[in-house]
C-alpha cells in the first residue's frame, strides 16, 4: 500500500514537471537558436525600443549606456568592450550626441556603427535643428521624426538576415502606425493649453523637437517664431556651467512671456534652474520648479511611468499640460525651498 501512495506520488511529480518545462520546450522548438540571432547593441534606450519591436525573436537587442547616465559625455567603461566586439550591428543616434571621446572615436573608426540621427540628416537636411552652428542631436522628442529611423533600422537588419527581411520590414510598418498614433494623441493633448500658456522652460536644451511638434502652431513653425516657446539656461549638452548672460537671458524670457513654472529633468542636476529661481526672486518673480521630472536625455528606470520610448513621452506631455494648464504656481515655492529640494 505504502509503495502505492510513493508510485502515485513519484507519478504526480513528473507529470507536475512534465507539463511545467512543456512551454518552454515548444518555444525553444520555434525560438531561433541564440547563435542565429544578430547581436544589436543600441547606444541609448530610445534607440533599442525601436529596434526590440522590429527585429522581434531574431535579434538579440541590448543597450550600452544605462539610463540615468548622460549619454552626452558618456565614455567607455570595463566590459563595454565587449559589448561593442560582440555586436553585429551598433546603432547610435549620431549628430553629436555620443561626444564622450572614448566612445565618440570608437564609434567614427567601426564600420558596424549606424548614426541613426546622421542617416536622418542627409535624406531630409531641413528636419534637423541647428543650434548655434551645433546640430541637436535630440530627435526622440519629436516622435514623428524619431520614426523616420525605423527604416533605417529595417534595412540594417535585413542586410543581416535576408530571411527574415519581410518580417522586419512588416514589424517596421507596424511600428511607424503606432509610433505615428501616438504623435498626433500628444499633439492634439497639447493643443488644449491657451496659446498665451504654451512656452516650456527646462534644465538644458532638450526639448527644442518637443516644443516645435507639441507647442507650437503651425504658422509657428513654417516663419520659425516656434523657438519663442522654449528656452533652457544650459545648453545642447548640460554642464552646470552657467554665466551671467545666460542667466540674464532666462530670466528676461521668463519676464516676457510671464512663465511661472520650470522644469528639471530627470538625470541633469537642478542647480542651474535654482539659481534661476533665486535670481527672478531677485527680479520680483515667482517662480515654482515641478516637482515632477521630465525625462529628457532617457528613459525612466523600469517600473516608472517612463520606462518604454511611448511612456517617458507621455509623461513629459502630461507633466507638461498639468503644470502648464494653471497659470499661476499653485503652490509658489520660497527661495529656501527652492534651492534645497531634493
Ligand atoms: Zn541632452
Amino acid at each position: 500500500m505504502k509503495r502505492f501512495y510513493w508510485s502515485f506520488f513519484l507519478m504526480f511529480l513528473l507529470v507536475g514537471c512534465t507539463s511545467e518545462s512543456l512551454p518552454k520546450t515548444q518555444e525553444n522548438r520555434h525560438t531561433p537558436d541564440r547563435a542565429a540571432k544578430i547581436r544589436v547593441l543600441s547606444t541609448i534606450s530610445m534607440i533599442n525600443e525601436l529596434v526590440k519591436p522590429i527585429g522581434g525573436e531574431y535579434i538579440e537587442a541590448s543597450t550600452l549606456i544605462p539610463s540615468e547616465l548622460d549619454p552626452h559625455s558618456y565614455q567607455l567603461v570595463k566590459g563595454d568592450d565587449e559589448k561593442l566586439r560582440s555586436a553585429q550591428i551598433i546603432f547610435s543616434n549620431g549628430l553629436e550626441l555620443e561626444h564622450g571621446p572614448s566612445l565618440k572615436q570608437y564609434l567614427q573608426k567601426s564600420a558596424k556603427a549606424v548614426p541613426l540621427g546622421n542617416k536622418i540628416f542627409e535624406q531630409h537636411p531641413d528636419l534637423i535643428l541647428n543650434e548655434k552652428g551645433q546640430l541637436d542631436p535630440h530627435i526622440w522628442m519629436d516622435i514623428s521624426l524619431w520614426a523616420k529611423t525605423i527604416p533605417f533600422i529595417v534595412e540594417k537588419l535585413a542586410e543581416a538576415d535576408p530571411l527574415h527581411a519581410d518580417f522586419f520590414h512588416e514589424q517596421g510598418i507596424i511600428l511607424q502606425k503606432n509610433l505615428l498614433a501616438a504623435h498626433d494623441a500628444i499633439h492634439s493633448q497639447l493643443m488644449q493649453i491657451p496659446s498665451s500658456q504654451r512656452f516650456l522652460v527646462t534644465s538644458h536644451d532638450a526639448f527644442n523637437y518637443f516644443t516645435k511638434a507639441y507647442l507650437a502652431e503651425d504658422s509657428e513653425r513654417t516663419s520659425g517664431t516656434w523657438r519663442h516657446r522654449f528656452a533652457a539656461p544650459e545648453g545642447l549638452a548640460p554642464d552646470s556651467q552657467l554665466s551671467v548672460a545666460d542667466i540674464q537671458y532666462v530670466i528676461s524670457h521668463l519676464k516676457k512671456y510671464q512663465i511661472h513654472v520650470l522644469f528639471p529633468e530627470s538625470n541633469v542636476s537642478k542647480d542651474s534652474i535654482r539659481k534661476i529661481v533665486y535670481a527672478g526672486k531677485e527680479n520680483g518673480l515667482n517662480l515654482q520648479i515641478a516637482q515632477v521630472s521630465l525625462y529628457g536625455d532617457s528613459m525612466g528606470p523600469p517600473g516608472s511611468d517612463g520606462d518604454s520610448y511611448l511612456k517617458m513621452i507621455q509623461h513629459n506631455a502630461r507633466t507638461i499640460a498639468n503644470y502648464l494648464q494653471s497659470s499661476q504656481p499653485s503652490v509658489p515655492l520660497t527661495i529656501g525651498e527652492a534651492c534645497y529640494a531634493p
